[in-house]
């Protein structure tokens, strides 16, 4: 199948939301941001680039249903109400023809519960929210997926340096796969593609790795024991987002941890999408703590699988075990 159409209005839409979310975090401040009922921050960028990811899609493939980590319910009432003027206004900039009602049905185009059926897109507007507050790493994360299946991957880092060992030098990137079609990465700024691939290290004493720089999603002990008992030398690469997906597809980490904090923590679809689909085309593996596949066909969350563990491949089975033996899984 040819995925040309949807990949083109895929990387538009990530592009147009990347430009968003940087407007709003070069002049963030405290009124941008409430809190929601979980206690994670959300700001207007979160909003505003979810309306605007849905209205390209939208219009591009009014049938192609959304499942997005957002719902406008705050909005329509208390203290979101007040955010709404400021969404319109940024999200207007990058997709003119908005009005209230149109950003509110925007974003709440993105209530689809996904499954096993037909196809569906699934968008994380801001994910690392966390890291966007900081002034750190973030991403606008967007992917395709068919009968279950991840097919296609986009995903906007506008604050990722293009050469990790470079952090004075350009950055802003957008990576995107298309199954079997391999993963590629081009500037923020200028069309020029260029492929990836994950690094060919074999030895995991050799394997830098990454992981959430928040210890409450990610345990930090727990890592750090699995580093050890594989002799991995290297610091921990910590960066919030799917920009650990980005990093482990170039080349510049070998391992992706993420270890759970909470039994009842259960994986959001969103979450992982895009990341997986442009570390394996990269030639990496994705699975997770227990080496199995990630299955996105229950709905809005990977309720089959615990946990992620992504690799170059070459040292998988090994991590695995680690993993394994330091969580003490069956
Ligand atoms: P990261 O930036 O990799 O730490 O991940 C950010 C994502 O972590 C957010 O999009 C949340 O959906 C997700 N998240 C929230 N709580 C947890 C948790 N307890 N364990 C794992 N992930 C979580
Ligand atoms: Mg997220």
């Amino acid at each position: 199948m040819n995925y040309e159409a949807e990949l083109k209005v895929a990387t538009e839409a990530v592009i147009k939301a990347c430009r968003l979310c940087m407007k709003v975090q070069s002049s963030l401040v405290s009124e941008d941001s409430i809190t929601k009922k979980d206690n994670t921050p959300v700001t207007v960028a979160d909003y505003g680039a979810q309306a605007v990811v849905c209205r390209e899609l939208k219009n591009a493939f009014p049938d192609v249903p959304i499942v997005a980590e957002e719902d406008a319910a705050v909005l329509r009432k208390g203290e979101g109400k007040t955010l709404v003027p400021g969404i319109l206004e940024y999200a207007s900039e990058v997709f003119p023809g908005f009005d209230e009602e149109k950003l509110i049905a925007s974003i709440d185009s993105g209530d689809y519960q996904g499954g096993s059926e037909g196809r569906f897109w699934t968008l994380d507007p801001i994910d690392g929210t966390k890291g966007f507050l900081r002034g750190e790493q973030y991403a606008v994360a967007l992917a395709l997926i068919e009968y279950g299946e991840v097919v296609l991957g986009v995903l906007g880092c506008p604050n990722l340096p293009l050469d990790l060992r470079n952090q004075d030098g350009e950055r802003g990137c957008v990576l995107s796969a298309v199954r079997g079609e391999e993963a590629w990465v081009r500037p923020l700024a200028h069309n020029t593609p260029k492929k990836i691939q994950v690094s060919d290290v074999s030895d995991p004493k050799n394997a830098p790795f990454c992981e959430s720089v928040e210890s409450s999603h990610s345990s930090h002990d727990d890592s750090s024991r699995i580093a050890e008992l594989l002799g991995v030398k290297a610091e921990p690469i910590r960066i919030d987002s799917q920009c650990k997906y980005a990093v482990l597809a170039n080349g510049d980490a070998s391992i992706y941890l993420r270890l759970p904090t909470r039994k009842d923590y259960v994986e959001k679809i969103w979450d992982h999408a895009a990341g997986s689909i442009i570390v394996e085309e990269a030639g990496g593996l994705v699975t997770d703590i227990y080496g199995k596949s990630l299955d996105f066909s229950p709905g809005r969350t990977l309720s089959g699988n615990k946990g992620i563990v992504g690799t170059n491949g070459l040292i998988h089975d090994r991590v695995i075990a680690a993993v394994g033996e330091v969580l003490d899984l069956d």
